[in-house]
């Protein structure tokens, strides 16, 4: 790429991040931006997660840009050695180099460079580029890369830190705050179009023998991906919200109390069915879950309640189960 080619597309990169974008936005520019300069296959950006133990992926783009990402845990791979160091690192063969953790991809990587990404002195993740050419990058590439980490983590971490007041970070669920307007505004529309609010309370059962047994961050593990298997399971108008710990709220708009209980009974078929895998350990995690439908009479704080007494019923009738919340007359 010639020198003014590079300098436009670097201008609008600069450009972009001065803008409130969402973080998947911004990640998927810079990794775009990288792309377009460097002859690299593969740009990618990883992200540490809050407790800083797991490094997520954040974006990619190029050669197997649609594939199943991998995550890694900090001071694993080549981008958990950058992250772990705060160093660059910049390998011509990655056969050749212990730190390189081959994941399975359908593209072939050769040479790979890779920056840490600095904001407010600490590292928050890594900027990674891989070609299955053979020393495709030089010091100059190097170079280049360097400015595209150091002008886009401090945008990146803005843009983190704005999301964190909305979603939770290990499980993208809505925050805890977000439950009760949410709800509000839900029970307003069904005023308006006589339609029904269901609720479903939901509380990973044994939750505490998954931390104490394979550790926590294998116990985040599951909470993401219990959050994953919820998504796929509900429709796209229901709004999952993480009350805190391991319990769920999921918001059904237009929704009556058979169908919400279809839907409890649906998330835990797909908990029964596969148990989730992870750092080799395969784990059966279930749920119980408390239903209830908006009497559209009651306050939020007792249509919570109501869903919540429901869930502390399936728990004593043995977990594993859906319990739907009777009326208050
Ligand atoms: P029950 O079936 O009665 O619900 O049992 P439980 O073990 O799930 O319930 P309990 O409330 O005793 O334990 C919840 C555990 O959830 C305790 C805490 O260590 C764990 N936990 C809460 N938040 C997080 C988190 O963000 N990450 C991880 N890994 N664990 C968490
Ligand atoms: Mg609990
Ligand atoms: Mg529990």
């Amino acid at each position: 790429m010639d020198a003014q080619r590079a300098l436009e597309v670097l201008l609008q990169l600069t450009a972009e991040l001065t803008s409130d974008r969402p973080l998947e936005e911004f990640l998927k520019t810079v990794t775009d931006a990288t792309l377009n300069l460097l002859a690299a296959d593969h740009a990618s950006i990883r992200l540490l997660d809050t407790s800083r133990t797991a490094l997520l992926s954040g974006a990619r783009s190029g050669a197997g840009e649609t594939e199943p990402p991998a995550d890694f845990k900090r001071g694993e791979g080549v981008g958990g050695w950058v992250v772990e160091q705060g160093q660059p690192a910049r390998i011509d063969d990655v056969e050749f180099d212990s730190r390189w953790v081959s994941v399975d991809a359908s593209y072939k990587v050769c040479s790979l460079m890779a920056e840490p990404l600095w904001s407010s002195g600490e590292v928050i993740g890594v900027l990674s580029v891989t070609s299955s050419r053979r020393a495709a990058f030089r010091e100059e590439e190097q170079l280049l890369l360097r400015l595209l980490a150091n002008c886009s983590a401090p945008p990146i971490e803005r843009a983190r830190l704005r999301r964190l007041a909305m979603f939770d970070d290990i499980t993208m669920a809505f925050n805890h705050r977000y439950l009760t307007p949410r709800l509000v505004e839900e029970m307003e529309r069904a005023s308006r179009s006589s339609g029904d609010v269901s609720l479903l309370y939901m509380d990973l059962d044994h939750f505490k023998m998954v931390n104490d047994i394979h550790g926590h961050a294998v116990g985040d593990g599951v909470l993401r991906m219990f959050a994953d298997r919820v998504r796929k399971a509900v429709r796209r108008v229901d709004v999952l919200v993480r009350r805190g710990g391991e319990e769920f709220v999921l918001i059904m708009p237009q929704t009556g109390a058979t169908q919400a209980h279809a839907t409890g009974a649906r998330i835990q078929q797909t908990l029964n069915a596969e148990p989730f895998e992870i750092d080799m350990a395969r784990l059966r995690q279930t749920v119980s879950i408390g239903v209830a439908t908006w009497d559209k009479r009651e306050t939020p704080d007792q249509l919570e309640n109501r869903a919540d007494e429901a869930m502390y019923e399936a728990k004593r009738l043995g977990r594993n189960r859906v319990v739907v919340a009777t009326p208050k007359i």
